[in-house]
């Protein structure tokens, strides 16, 4: 009998973030000056890491994705992909802001690594140093180009905020194309560490695909029954696909199979969960992998979470967590848990 939780969702899908650490300091993702960082003696080493991999494999899942924080900020994150490459799985991939990844992309794919998913949320550099806090767009773009030519079927995403990114639509489609990368464009969500959040800066799904179809003709839907991939994916009329991840105004909760394991090895069953369940001492602590498999998979069992989808019930949203709380809780946060 497969894994599944109470609403009949099975785990097919684990992030593991490998560092909270992050070279980038993004408007939507970590806008303030000081956090509160995990300690380096708490994270886990790729033998533990690996180890939890298996269990969660033997409980159904078969697609790994790196994060972060940026994950290649993590020492020798290629070993850990080399450890991973190895295991029966449908999938491995990374999610980069493409910073390192002109150093990288040569050593990730030697590694095994599967699948990259980059993120670029403008072309404009004087733009990028706004969003981001570095003046760096030009080594990301070095990154990219690296990294496309080494994997095939690169994914561009990009979070778009109204005011700030919003008329880049067409340039970052045009982008893709020109590397072969699919674009997708991700509405703002109000994760843990979003602190400048407004339901006014969110770029509808509905109103993104308005834009499109203003602008290039009728935009169809694809169909893809059975996905599980956050993305919905769309063409224009000239072939070009693109993808729309609308967690924030049509979030797809009762699809969801993924978990997330922080650096520091707390298993969370939601982005927006505020229990996390440490694995660090079962792991490290020399408990059977049978033990932490039970444990794994009665909080998968009695997973209720719907994060996404509660937090459109709420009239008036502002920001999820208080600063304050993520003071205090920094687990709560997205750059701990992985996007
Ligand atoms: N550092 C890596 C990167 O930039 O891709 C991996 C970690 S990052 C947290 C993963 C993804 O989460 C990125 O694509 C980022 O844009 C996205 N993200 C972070 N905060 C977000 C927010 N408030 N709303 C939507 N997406 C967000």
């Amino acid at each position: 009998m497969p894994l599944v939780d109470t609403l009949g969702r099975p785990l097919r899908s684990l992030r593991v973030s490998v560092t909270d650490r992050c070279n980038l300091r993004c408007e939507y993702c970590m806008p303030e000056q000081e956090y509160v960082w995990l300690s380096r003696d708490d994270l886990l080493h790729f033998e533990e890491l690996s180890r939890l991999v298996d269990v969660f494999i033997g409980l159904g899942v078969d697609k790994i994705r790196l994060t972060g924080g940026e994950p290649l900020l993590r020492r020798n994150l290629p070993q850990l992909v080399e450890l991973l490459a190895e295991k029966p799985l449908k999938d491995l991939a990374l999610t980069t802001n493409g910073m390192l990844l002109e150093e990288f992309a040569g050593p990730l794919k030697r590694a095994g690594l599967r699948r990259l998913n980059i993120s670029l949320d403008t072309l404009q550099p004087a733009r990028f140093l706004q969003l981001t806090r570095q003046n760096d767009l030009a080594r990301v773009m070095r990154g990219i180009d690296a990294a496309s030519r080494l994997f095939p079927g690169i994914k561009l995403d990009a979070v778009i905020l109204r005011g700030v990114n919003d008329d880049e639509f067409e340039p970052l489609l045009d982008y893709g194309a020109s590397i072969g990368a699919e674009v997708r464009f991700i509405e703002y969500m109000d994760v843990g560490g979003a602190t400048r959040w407004t339901s006014e800066t969110v770029v509808p799904r509905r109103e993104m695909i308005e834009r499109l179809t203003t602008r290039f003709g009728a935009v169809t839907a694809i169909e893809e029954p059975g996905s599980t991939a956050p993305a919905d994916r769309y063409a224009l009329p000239d072939g070009r696909l693109f993808g729309i991840i609308s967690s924030t105004t049509e979030p797809f909760c009762r699809d969801c199979d993924r978990a997330r394991i922080t650096a520091d090895g707390v298993f969370f069953t939601c982005l927006y969960a505020t229990d996390g369940l440490s694995l660090r001492e079962a792991v490290r602590g020399g408990e059977s992998l049978e033990a932490v498999s039970t444990l794994i998979e009665n909080r998968w069992h009695a997973r209720r979470d719907r994060g996404a989808e509660e937090r459109l019930e709420i009239r008036d949203r502002t920001a999820y967590i208080p600063l304050a709380t993520l003071r205090e809780h920094p687990h709560l946060e997205m750059h701990k848990r992985g996007g």
